[in-house]
């Protein structure tokens, strides 16, 4: 058999090196590349009658020329050729633009076949394509496939191309699914949908064959989480943690709060994976204010206690430190030691904590995603936790696994992934979920106002100021734009300033150096400034719980889970907390958004709204978001498929015949090129 992944498009007839290089630049180099180009669209080459065409749409009809084709000339070379057609009761002007030379071609008497836009009010047809009746290989009464295609490569070309490499190696396209799964849910095989795919006889056909290609596109990925799953676990080269439960109780019960059963049960999941010699890889997903923090705490003391180190890694220089102080707080009776590792350390500094690092002197190292950089070396590294929008990918791991260390990960998150995005973005990892949050917990009341209704606004933070609590005011953007109206923290900080004499409000953005935002983040902290003022440095984890207003200016500007993140920033404590959006949206969606605030605390549901506005290509706004590219399927709207095809595959792993029969020899092999059956899989 030979493997079409392996055939260069050379070897197709009638591509040469210079064609080659063209479909190059497509990401088109194997044959197989080539037959799975797919059509994103089909044209309709159907003929219909003009009685059932819409205003403005595209149709194809067949009619007799009725008049000679007279000939307009204007500008610089352009042409308008127009001719009477009879097409069933219809009498209309066909109309061509810049083909002069059709002039001689088009005979009153003649059949033909129109494709174009139809003009109902001036009974005109503007035409993109026509062809006489009873041409060879006529296009009439097919779906022409419409490719994405770009540079020197045209529809025309690549249609001929494939057309030729479906000719040669057609039969050769071998069957990747397992015959049960085809059977199950009536799939056509492979060969049938790629040929069909590209030429189907009609919409359904089209629909039918896609329907095949999107499964295996969903179930191919699956299985490539799935099976780097299985043999993660396998792979027992990790750290069998001796943990001590004992101690952990201990430190459970010195804590000032008692555990909510959501974290009760998150906890116990996590030790459970800390015994095992496998590497954990588990996502814990809890809404703002679940307490993950305390989850990770526990984690950590376990490992440092069973002889370990362990890392905490955190998106922004603010949230290491405030980190760092609070695991202090929790260690410092254990004798456990806390370190800083931040870009602006002094090079000395530096040096002599990645020094004491690798001397075992440092229980838990806390910082930004320096942590993993090439010269950090631990004694033995343990447990990492990732804090917040971290994706810690195979590549981080890998990094770690060249320096000798498999330590155990666990990633946290607060952006409630809707589980669309969670099953792709995340379907390689095992999941805890904290459901509930701790008791006692007040709603935030949230309220969207306009501007123009500040004055209040103000008056709002002077009481709360006023009571002993404390308010945050998030602006979009650091310095005034000329181009954008929005508000922004200096101009904000000087006015607030002004109204409050009373009051200190204090101001943090992200140009300031990490010390004075520390100092700032400090005196919040430390209730020493009663109003905040500041730009999106405070948008994840921060953790002030006397602070029970957050005001957000221009909110329209931010997106849903974004302002959700800012809104968790109060609600921290005993305290009734107060969320006001400062927005004037000018389009329906804009509103809808503001109303899915107010109506809604709940994490999950905002994100679900967010995702049906925005899309899942914006959703993470990010690239590390692990979220993959699919070329036949649509995530959103495939992802019934992509449950089942979840499903399947991990079932399918978890048969010891997956790794062993010659039915899925096709599957194995797909890993192998993937390079999962290596260890590397793609980030
Ligand atoms: P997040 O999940 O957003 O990271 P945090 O870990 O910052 O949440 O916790 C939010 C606040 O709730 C913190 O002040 C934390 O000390 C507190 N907290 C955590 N767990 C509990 C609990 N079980 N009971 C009461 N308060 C808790
Ligand atoms: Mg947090």
């Amino acid at each position: 058999m030979i493997d079409l992944h392996e055939v260069s498009v050379r070897q197709v007839r009638g591509i040469g090196a210079q064609k080659a290089e063209e479909l190059g630049s497509l990401g088109i180099r194997s044959a197989s590349d080539l037959l799975e180009y797919f059509p994103f669209r089909y044209e309709d080459y159907h003929v219909r009658d003009l009685t059932e065409a819409k205003e403005g749409e595209k149709i194809t009809i067949q009619g007799t020329i009725y008049s000679e084709p007279v000939m307009q000339r204007f500008g610089r070379g352009k042409a308008r050729l127009s001719c009477k057609v009879v097409s069933d009761k219809f009498f209309i002007t066909a109309v061509w633009f810049n083909r002069p030379y059709m002039k001689e071609q088009l005979k009153p008497g003649l059949e033909i076949v129109l494709t174009g836009k139809w003009e109902g009010k001036r009974q005109q047809m503007t035409v993109s394509t026509s062809e006489f009746v009873g041409k060879e290989n006529s296009r009439v009464g097919t779906l022409q496939p419409i490719y994405s295609v770009a540079g020197e490569v045209t529809q025309y070309g690549l249609r001929r191309m494939i057309a030729q490499a479906l000719a040669q190696y057609g039969e050769m396209i071998q069957e990747v699914l397992p015959h049960e799964l085809m059977a199950k849910y009536d799939l056509m095989p492979r060969k049938r949908a790629v040929a069909l795919i590209h030429n189907p006889a009609d919409v359904s056909e089209g629909n039918k064959a896609r329907r095949r290609m999107v499964y295996e596109e969903l179930f191919l990925f699956q299985i490539k989480l799935q099976a780097y799953r299985a043999m993660n676990k396998s792979r027992a080269d990790g750290i069998a943690h001796t943990v001590d439960s004992e101690a952990v109780r201990g430190f459970v019960r010195a804590l000032p709060f008692q555990l909510t059963d959501s974290q009760k049960k998150v906890v116990a999941e996590i030790l459970e994976d800390l015994r095992k010699p496998f590497c954990m890889n588990r996502l814990l997903q809890g809404d703002v204010g679940a307490g993950k923090t305390v989850v990770a705490a526990i984690s950590l003391y376990a490992v440092v206690k069973a002889g370990s180190q362990g890392a905490l890694m955190v998106p922004t220089e603010i949230l290491a430190e405030q980190h760092k102080r609070s695991l202090e707080r929790l260690f410092e009776p254990y004798g456990i030691q806390v370190g800083l590792l931040t870009g602006s350390l002094t090079e000395r500094k530096r040096r002599e904590l990645l020094a004491s690092l690798q001397m075992g002197l440092i229980d838990i190292l806390v910082g930004t995603h320096a942590l993993i950089q090439e010269d950090v070396f631990f004694r033995k590294l343990g447990l990492v936790v990732t804090d917040e929008q971290h994706r810690f990918g195979v590549n981080q791991r890998s990094i770690l696994r060249r320096k000798g260390m498999t330590p155990d990960v666990l990633t946290m998150t607060a952006t409630p992934i809707p589980r669309t995005l969670a099953i792709t973005a995340f379907g390689d990892m095992d999941v805890s979920t904290l459901r509930e949050l701790p008791k006692g917990r007040k709603p935030i009341k949230t309220y969207a106002v306009k501007h123009d209704m500040l004055e209040r606004v103000l008056g709002f933070i002077d009481r709360e100021a006023k009571a002993g609590r404390q308010a945050y005011v998030i602006c979009p953007l650091i310095e005034e734009s000329e181009k954008l109206d929005v508000q922004n923290a200096i101009d904000v900080h000087a006015q607030l300033t002004h109204h409050f004499p009373s009051l200190r409000v204090g101001l943090l953005h992200g140009r300031m150096s990490a010390a004075e935002k520390e100092e700032i983040m400090t005196a919040f902290g430390a209730n020493e400034l009663q109003v905040l003022v500041s730009t999106t440095v405070i948008e994840v984890g921060v953790d002030v719980p006397n602070a029970t207003l957050m005001v957000v200016y221009d909110a329209d500007r931010f997106g849903l889970s974004q302002l959700h993140q800012l809104r968790g920033r109060v609600g921290r404590g005993e305290h009734q907390s107060f969320c006001v959006l400062l927005a004037d949206p000018k389009t329906e969606v804009g509103k809808e958004r503001m109303r899915a605030m107010v109506e809604t605390n709940d994490g999950f549901e905002i994100a679900r709204r967010d995702l049906e506005l925005r899309g899942p290509g914006d959703f993470f706004g990010t690239k590390q978001s692990g979220v993959p590219e699919f070329r036949v399927a649509d995530m959103m709207a495939d992802f019934e498929t992509l449950e089942l095809a979840r499903d399947d595959a991990a079932e399918l792993v978890a048969r010891s015949e997956f790794w062993t029969s010659i039915e899925y020899l096709p599957l194995r092999q797909y890993l192998q090129r993937e390079q999962v059956l290596t260890g590397e899989l793609l980030d």
